[in-house]
């Protein structure tokens, strides 16, 4: 007997907006709301006449902490237990659309959400729903409830299915994807958020710290500063540069507008007054104690024209920038 794929659908109970291939990698869309506070704890508890089966509950919690492990932001952690505000049910009443197969409500934000799962053998027009945890033996066609549930947990942060490049090459960037893939496709069981679902966690609710990587599903552009501790000295002194690596101050980057980068190579460069030719000096040392500074001494012997920079990097999502220049006159 041939078994096809199931084009099932995880559809969303609200907002269910219609997702277009797009013509470059970008952060998944959002779904509206409020968000919830920055590392907000969102506890919740099975509805109590719609209590999922035992081989359910474990999966489902596990999505939830494998939200809280990829998350990669100070977006919300989801636990089950401690004064629960939220609601997940299995089985009907949904709040589902009639193709979804689990869905969700973010409503209540930052308060609460409501999570639904159709049960085992629920019968859509194209067959009957089978979660792979709910088979004796695993079969083709089946869905990961640990995947839906982190796709749902995605949507109760504020993601929306992710826009996939033309014939979804890019489908392994995001979890949060309107077309769930049935076992054994590529990306079935994926268990973290991709780095298009981190880039939008990101934007709306920061870095989880000043060091912290930026997905590389981002182009953030960022701001490089540099201060002298004097601009002329005489032969033979000395001269402190400090400068700062922030996101740069622009709404488009959103939460993560001018926040701290820290531990970055940050450059000094010089160049002779009127070259065109510059020259990297050192790699400027990150302080300890204030996120995103960096600062170096010199004993210039003569005088020079400084900057600093900060190049493109080929492992986060940064854009690189270089200060003002700072003349710095030695006297004789
Ligand atoms: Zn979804």
């Amino acid at each position: 007997m041939t078994r096809r794929l199931l084009p099932a659908i995880v559809a969303v109970a609200i907002l269910a907006a219609s997702v277009v291939p797009v013509a470059a990698r970008a952060p998944d869309p959002m779904v509206g709301g409020t968000l919830w506070a920055q590392d907000q704890v969102v506890s919740y508890e099975w509805k109590k006449d719609q209590v999922p089966p035992a081989w359910a509950t474990g999966p489902i919690d596990a999505g939830a902490a494998d939200s809280n492990v990829s998350r990669a932001s100070r977006s919300a952690r989801f636990l089950r237990g401690a004064n629960p505000t939220s609601q997940i049910a299995y089985g009907e009443p949904t709040g589902c659309s009639a193709i979804g197969i689990a869905c969700f409500s973010r409503a209540g934000a930052p308060t609460s959400f409501k999570m639904w799962f159709r049960a085992q053998n629920y019968a859509f027009d194209w067959g009957k729903l089978r979660w792979c945890q709910g088979l004796t033996t695993i079969a083709n066609g089946c869905f990961d409830i640990e995947n839906v549930a982190l796709d749902e947990f995605g949507h109760v942060q504020i993601l929306n299915h992710h826009g996939n490049l033309t014939g979804d090459t890019d489908y392994l960037d995001a979890v949060v994807q309107e077309k769930a893939r049935a076992y054994p496709a590529a990306g079935w069981n994926a268990h973290a958020y991709g780095r298009c679902d981190v880039a939008r966690l990101q934007l709306e609710y920061e870095r989880i710290g000043a060091a912290f990587p930026f997905s590389t599903c981002l182009a953030i552009t960022t701001t490089t500063t540099l201060t002298a501790s004097a601009t002329t000295i005489a032969a033979g002194g000395s001269v402190r540069f400090t400068a700062t690596l922030r996101a740069a101050n622009l709404s488009v980057n959103r939460a993560l507008a001018g926040d701290a980068i820290s531990a970055r190579p940050v450059l000094l460069e010089r160049r002779t007054p009127g070259s065109a030719t510059w020259a990297t000096i050192a790699t400027m040392t990150p302080s300890s104690t204030i996120p995103g500074s960096y600062a170096t001494t010199i004993t210039p012997t003569a005088t020079y024209e400084w900057r600093s920079r900060f190049l493109t990097p080929t492992n986060e999502g940064l854009i690189g920038s270089a200060s003002t220049v700072i003349k710095v006159t030695v006297s004789r």
